[in-house]
């Protein structure tokens, strides 16, 4: 393996030096003008094509130290990953001399031929282009290959011609100036003004980590990133031997590796442990804004997959690459913070700061109340499907766990309607014993979907592949909604006392919402009884999950705050459409292939031997056993083969439907069920049949890798 720098560099000494950060502007840009562009990001001051100009050069000159030759508009079209076309910074000028250029203009925007990426109906073919904008918010970077080639790259949103969102981006900062709006605007009302608040996200990444070789023999991980086919190895994580154990050799030089690339990328990787599943790992940075955030989780990934390559082993995104094993999710850790550094979502020492935590807490509740259908559709995809809901996953029922301690608060506002003098006493008495709400204070249930875990809330639903964008769009938008009704209530009761309407504002908004609140065992089926006697959403498929788009007030939430008008919120739900169909249709197009090329014949070759040895045996009066195993495989084979043909029928009706929404629901009721019966056969015969004829790396041989 490589040589790493942290063998012989101390940690600060390299972090962030692939990153246009502030010592590189320092260190490139003359004081007049870092001043200037420092004003631009932070106060979101006007760039003119001036400044543009010599940020650019300022740039190209980093870059170019770094040994950068291109540069790129990195960014997040309406697919879960990132998109960049590369430009060489040399250019001929009008004497034919050749030169390096980088200009203001190159920085600020750029044009896309835009016609291949999805665009739910929001472009023509014919008129394809798109733009991509600078994001002077999260800081440009240089991304170098295994081989030393390096890109410098540019954060940007992506937009169509017309003006429309055609990616991840552009939602999440909308929302996140929506957000900074009402919060303000909320905390001026009750004399806490600050300047500036913005949503902190810290994503906990989920992944497998297996050996390339077993990888390249497994054309299911390769084509579609999970197994389609795959018994139940004889031990798999039933022990829970796995979740924090020891770390192997191999996982920790990948580790050391991959921390050491994700700092030289700025991204503070932080913890790393072992999880529940045989061979799966997790890796958290610290929080940071949820756009710079969202930007790093999508590097992340990335690195991951890079890094993985260098060390001969291949890393697994997917929700479920392992039937019967966990999944993999991806926390999301969401709390708000004010420009003075105030956790709005931290409990204070004080009458005042608490009656802050709680409304910000209540508007959450009552956010997430009001939306959960829009909660679950931000993390809906066919690859979280298949771990939604399982037994070690958050279930397909949104609600909050709020932990013991804000629950008696709660209890308190509850009986004593809501005067704050009894929350103060209640917290009075508990500083007495307990001087601070310790983090380790609030217990976590591992089985909610939506935790308050001290001073944030951790969404659990999100999928391991799944971008940190969609989920943190919708937190930021709804809790945005209910802030601003809080204010608007404070608003019309101008001259009565704040403290009062304070308080009856979080009375009233706890009655009307606390059905979402649950502090049990979200497992259980007995919780799916009462959430469906509370009336919460139960919705079980991603298909389901994005009719939340169609909702009258979602329509009108979106439109409110300017997220998504209904032309861009009708192109999502399109897409969603599209991608959950064309996932299934692909599942099923290579679980077909293995099972007609290489799970058939194998089983049937495997007969054929048994029968030829049978018939020789028999001569001997012998053979007993192998003949009934030709007759078990004999029945197997006969309903694999049934299997396959109903396989094969199911795609073909879905794929004769020419509406989107018909087609997603003949995919989920025809083909899914189609495409698990025809696994079952598989891994009955994989179990039965001699494991050198089955030929391809099995359960145990992937995930227990030596
Ligand atoms: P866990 O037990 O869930 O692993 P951690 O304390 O390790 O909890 O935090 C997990 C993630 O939450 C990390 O990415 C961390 O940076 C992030 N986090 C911690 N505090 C906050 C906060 N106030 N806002 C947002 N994210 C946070
Ligand atoms: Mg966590």
């Amino acid at each position: 393996m490589a040589r790493l720098l942290t063998d012989e560099k101390r940690i600060t000494d390299f972090f962030a030096c692939d990153v246009f950060d502030d010592k590189a502007m320092k260190a490139f840009m003359s004081g007049a003008d870092y001043n200037a562009f420092v004003e631009v990001i932070q106060n979101g001051k006007e760039l003119d094509r001036q400044l543009a100009d010599k940020v650019a050069d300022a740039m190209k000159e980093w870059a170019m130290s770094k040994g950068a030759t291109h540069y790129t508009h990195w960014f997040q079209p309406l697919t879960d990953a990132t998109a960049e076309k590369h430009d060489a910074f040399i250019s001929i000028d009008q004497n034919g001399k050749t030169i390096l250029e980088f200009s203001g203009k190159n920085l600020m925007r750029g044009e896309a031929d835009a016609s291949s990426f999805p665009s739910g109906g929001l472009r023509a073919t014919f008129e394809a282009r798109g733009y991509t904008i600078w994001d002077v918010t999260s800081p440009a970077f240089i991304k170098k290959s295994n081989g030393g080639a390096g890109v410098l790259c540019i954060p940007t949103a992506f937009c169509s011609f017309g003006g429309e969102a055609l990616d991840k981006k552009t939602p999440l900062l909308r929302s996140m100036a929506v957000l900074d709006k009402e919060a303000r605007r909320l905390l001026e009302l009750i004399g806490k003004p600050c300047k500036s608040v913005s949503p902190n996200v810290g994503g906990e990444q989920e992944y497998f980590l297996i050996s390339k070789e077993a990888f390249n023999k497994r054309d299911d991980l390769k084509i579609t990133g999970r197994t389609l086919f795959g018994a139940l190895p004889p031990k798999g994580q039933e022990k829970n031997d796995q979740y924090y154990a020891k770390i192997k050799e191999d996982v920790l030089d990948y580790m050391a590796d991959l921390n050491e690339s994700l700092w030289k990328l700025g991204i503070t990787a932080k913890t790393q442990h072992n999880e529940v599943a045989p061979s799966q790992h997790e890796l958290a940075p610290i929080f940071t804004s949820a756009n710079i955030a969202t930007d790093q989780n999508q590097l992340i990934m990335e690195t991951m997959k890079k890094v993985a390559d260098r060390h001969g082993l291949k890393c697994l995104l997917h929700e479920k690459p392992f039937d019967g094993i966990s999944g993999s999710g991806k926390h999301n850790n969401w709390s708000l913070c004010t420009d003075d550094g105030r956790n709005l979502l931290s409990m204070g020492k004080d009458e005042q700061s608490n009656r802050t935590f709680l409304l910000f807490f209540m508007a959450v509740i009552a956010a997430v109340d009001d939306y959960q259908d829009l909660l679950r559709m931000s993390c809906a995809s066919a690859g979280n499907d298949r771990r939604i809901g399982g037994h070690e996953a958050p279930p397909a029922i949104i609600s909050v766990y709020v932990g013991d301690k804000v629950s008696q608060i709660l209890s308190v506002i509850e009986h004593k309607n809501g005067e704050f003098k009894n929350i103060k006493e209640y917290l009075e008495m508990g500083v007495k014993t307990m001087p601070k709400l310790k983090k380790d204070d609030s217990d976590r249930n591992r089985t909610s979907p939506f935790a308050f875990t001290g001073n944030k809330f951790e969404f659990r639903m999100v999928g391991s592949q799944q971008t940190l964008s969609t989920p943190n769009v919708i937190l930021n938008t709804i809790v945005a909604d209910a802030l601003g009704r809080f204010s608007d209530k404070i608003e019309a009761a101008k001259g009565e006392e704040l403290d009062s309407v304070l308080s009856k504002i979080i009375y009233d908004e706890y009655m009307a919402h606390k059905r979402i609140i649950f502090n049990g065992n979200n497992y259980s089926s007995d919780w799916t009884e009462e959430a469906a006697r509370r009336g919460l959403y139960n919705l079980t498929n991603a298909v389901d999950a994005f009719e939340a788009l169609n909702r009258k007030e979602v329509r009108a939430l979106f439109n409110k705050y300017g997220i998504f008008n209904d032309v861009e919120v009708a192109a999502r739900y399109r897409i969603y459409l599209t991608d959950y169909s064309q996932t299934v249709n692909i599942e099923a197009r290579t679980a077909l292939s293995i099972a007609k090329t290489c799970i058939l014949p194998r089983a049937m070759a495997y007969q054929g031997e048994l029968a030829v040895k049978a018939n020789a045996l028999g001569a001997l009066s012998c053979g007993k056993i192998q003949v009934k195993q030709i007759k078990t495989l004999e029945k197997y084979i006969n309903d694999f083969d049934k299997a396959i043909d109903a396989l094969e029928v199911a795609t073909k009706t879905a794929q004769a439907t020419s509406d989107l929404k018909e087609k997603a629901v003949a995919c989920r009721d025809l083909i899914i069920p189609k495409l698990d019966e025809l696994r079952v056969i598989a891994d009955e015969m994989e179990l039965i049949c001699d494991k050198n004829v089955w030929g391809r790396p099995n359960y145990q041989d992937i995930l227990f890798r030596d």
